[in-house]
């Protein structure tokens, strides 16, 4: 008998919406995992004290959301890869007694697509240049798409994007400002909407895109979680474009965290239906 958990979580600000805690219980009950996942309110000037309580407990390490993402490093030891080029960290790890930051919203976004398709070699459109984009975008370029178009709004954080990714990866990205309907060049093969555009409660809301330049066998991604069945990815699928829902990004960043943190390869499919169960209720 062990009645010592492995402790995990989460500190963010708010805290009370954020799911994750349902879908990482429905997990390490199901494997019989002994671990909990705390979901925590940290405040931005009590971030400092969280990471060094979690070190006194000896967190097996925990997640970060908005406003902690850039925030922690100056906390941790250490960061993985492409934590190191978005400059933001969702989940820290314990390793070997360090502390070290890594990005997993971007390797869940691939692990998802990746039932889809190889974007190895893929030319590939992204709506949007915060903090989810940039963390999908990186992942990507770092796997070998062929091209990234970034598509925002704002100028300067879509131009910032473009030069990260074509300063640190081997990909040439380039910026397109969305101005008016935004039409998807016909070479594209994956688009992907990370921008907020869509989210519970704007179930009407679409990016605005000439619908008539989405084609057939074109895939089209959207991280929006909430509602999983977007607009967008309705409007994608009658015109007979494969689609990929928000879900699969956040099931597939906490499969990655828990094999981080336990070693074990979590059932995604537990976690998603207890995903569905929420949002659907
Ligand atoms: P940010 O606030 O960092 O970025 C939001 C992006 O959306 C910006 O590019 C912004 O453009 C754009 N945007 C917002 N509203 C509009 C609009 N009306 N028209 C055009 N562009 C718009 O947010 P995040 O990147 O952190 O998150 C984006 C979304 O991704 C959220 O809805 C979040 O729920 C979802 N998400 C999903 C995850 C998952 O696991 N499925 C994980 C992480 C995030 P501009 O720069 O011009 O303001």
């Amino acid at each position: 008998m062990n009645f010592l958990s492995k402790i995990t979580g989460c500190f963010a600000m708010p805290a009370a919406e954020n799911p994750t805690v349902a879908m990482m219980d429905a997990a390490y009950a199901h494997h019989g995992i002994n671990a909990r996942y705390i979901n925590c309110e940290v405040a931005p000037e009590k971030l400092g004290d969280a990471v060094r309580g979690a070190r006194a407990m000896g967190w097996a390490g925990f997640n970060c959301s908005l406003p902690h993402k850039v925030a922690v490093i100056e906390h941790l030891d250490g960061l993985g890869e492409s934590a190191a080029i978005m400059e933001a960290v969702n989940c820290a790890v314990l390793r070997d007694g360090k502390l070290i930051g890594e990005n997993t919203d971007g390797k869940g976004f691939l692990k998802s697509l990746r039932e889809l398709t190889d974007p190895r070699g893929k030319n590939i459109v992204v709506l949007g240049a915060g903090g989810a984009s940039r963390a999908i975008c990186v992942e990507l370029a770092l796997v070998g798409a062929k091209s990234l178009t970034v598509v925002n709004r704002g100028r300067d954080r879509g131009e910032e994007l473009v030069r990260l990714i074509c300063d640190q990866t081997p990909v040439q990205a380039d910026f397109a400002p969305w101005e008016g309907s935004y039409a998807l060049p016909a070479d594209t093969d994956i688009l992907v909407n990370a921008t907020s555009i869509g989210l519970y409660p704007d179930l009407d809301a679409r990016p605005d895109l000439d619908l008539t330049s989405l084609l057939p066998g074109m895939i089209v991604a959207d991280i929006i979680p909430n509602p999983p069945r977007t607009k967008l990815l309705q409007e994608a699928q009658s015109r007979g474009c494969a689609v990929l829902d928000g879900l699969g990004m956040l099931v597939n960043q906490g499969v990655i965290n828990i094999k981080y943190w336990t070693g074990v390869d979590a059932d995604g499919s537990i976690m998603r239906k207890r995903l569905e169960e929420i949002f659907s209720a």
